[in-house]
């Protein structure tokens, strides 16, 4: 049971996502891109590169002339120009010109920053977007956002860069550890909060299978994630209005995740950020509430942020990108699946939606 699914960039196609089980479409998947005699730079991670790269430079060495590959360091810290330096520099080694390929084979930093070489490497270049961990596969390797951090601030050097394919074999996720699924499922329960109600009844009825990491269970997931995803950015590319939506969760649970100095996962402080501002719309039931705790809870993830200076972490949302005219940009709900943006909420509505996540 594989799915596809075609974006379109300012009213035209764009790329396609493919969500499969395993890595057997990726050959036809890359082939439709007519690209023989072009060349691939996969860029991986020193942690994912012994799970899969050989597999995936097997496969791609029958698409495209010539496969190398660059394993970075992992995580957060390497997102930075360091590692975009050391992918220049190999493309260049390489002879890559304005027609070849940068592939990233990995998580939401491995894409972030190779489809930001991509974007600026000879004025842009294509990429490849295989996104391994649950929060990439639903995430951030669709819309085309790409970047990396500069000093202590965050995605603060990007481009919008859109890829030519995403492909996401939904088994490279038995891998992951369980705080890395876990911080996927913030992304996706926060995708049904915003977005779909039934998409949250799904969920909440799949919840065995979600914890067995079930492969059906598991496209059907990253699907209707994607499928919301790919609506949004369509309307809203640059994120001008619609595309905001996404951060739900994300004002706060970015002061929560830089105020615990990053010992939350990205999910995680999303997820306690979805329910301050659950509990700052006051517009769901209770029984709305506990199930989504219940489903939270089930997939990993906690819903008592531990107790924390609420003073520094409301400090911290002054300094979001996403300010508006200096107030604080704030996504709520009207009901469970339908969010708007509000950039009139209070100092003592986050302080009191604070130390309500924190009991
Ligand atoms: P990550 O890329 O750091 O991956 C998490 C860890 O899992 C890493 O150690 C990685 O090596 C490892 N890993 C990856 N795949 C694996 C697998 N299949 N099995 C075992 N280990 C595996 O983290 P992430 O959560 O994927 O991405 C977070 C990044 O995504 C952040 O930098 C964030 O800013 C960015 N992001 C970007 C967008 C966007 O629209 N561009 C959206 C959301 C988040």
């Amino acid at each position: 049971m594989s799915k596809i699914l075609d974006v379109n960039y300012e009213g035209e196609f764009a790329y396609h996502i493919y969500i499969e089980k395993t890595f057997d479409g990726l050959k036809g998947a890359v082939s439709e891109l007519r690209i023989s005699d072009r060349r691939a730079l996969i860029v991986t991670d020193k942690n994912v590169a012994p799970l899969y790269l050989d597999k995936v430079k097997d496969i791609l060495s029958e698409c495209f002339c010539f496969v190398d590959e660059i394993i970075l360091t992992p995580g957060e810290e390497n997102k930075n120009t360091d590692s975009i330096a050391h992918i220049y520099e190999r493309a260049i080694q390489d002879n890559f010109d304005r027609n070849d390929f940068f592939v990233a084979l990995g998580g939401g930093v491995v894409g972030d920053m190779t489809g930001f070489a991509a974007a600026t490497y000879m004025r842009g270049i294509r990429f490849i977007q295989i996104p391994t961990t649950l929060l990439s596969q639903v995430d951030s390797s669709i819309g085309g956002k790409t970047g990396v951090d500069f000093r202590a601030y965050k995605n603060m050097v990007g481009a919008f860069h859109m890829p030519s394919l995403v492909y996401s074999s939904v088994t490279t996720l038995k891998s992951l550890d369980e705080i890395q699924y876990a911080s996927g499922m913030g992304e996706v329960i926060k995708h049904s909060l915003i977005k779909d109600k039934d998409y949250f009844g799904f969920l909440t009825d799949k919840l065995e299978g979600l914890k067995d990491r079930d492969m059906d269970v598991l496209i059907e997931t990253v699907y209707r994630s994607n499928v919301i995803k790919k609506e949004v950015v369509e309307k809203d590319p640059k994120e001008k209005g619609e595309r905001q939506l996404l951060n739900f969760g994300h004002t706060l649970g970015h002061a929560i995740e830089k105020c615990s100095d990053f010992s939350y996962s990205h999910g995680q402080c999303v997820a306690f950020g979805c329910l301050a501002a659950m509990h700052i719309s006051d517009v769901t039931t209770e029984e709305e509430n506990k199930a989504v705790c219940e489903l939270m809870k089930a997939v990993g993830l906690q819903t008592t942020l531990k107790p924390m200076d609420n003073q520094t972490i409301l400090a911290a949302t002054r300094k979001d990108k996403k300010m508006d005219k200096g107030h604080v940009r704030f996504i709520l709900l009207h009901s469970l699946g339908n969010a708007y943006i509000d950039s009139n909420v209070s100092d003592d509505s986050m302080l009191e939606a604070l130390e309500y996540i924190s009991k």
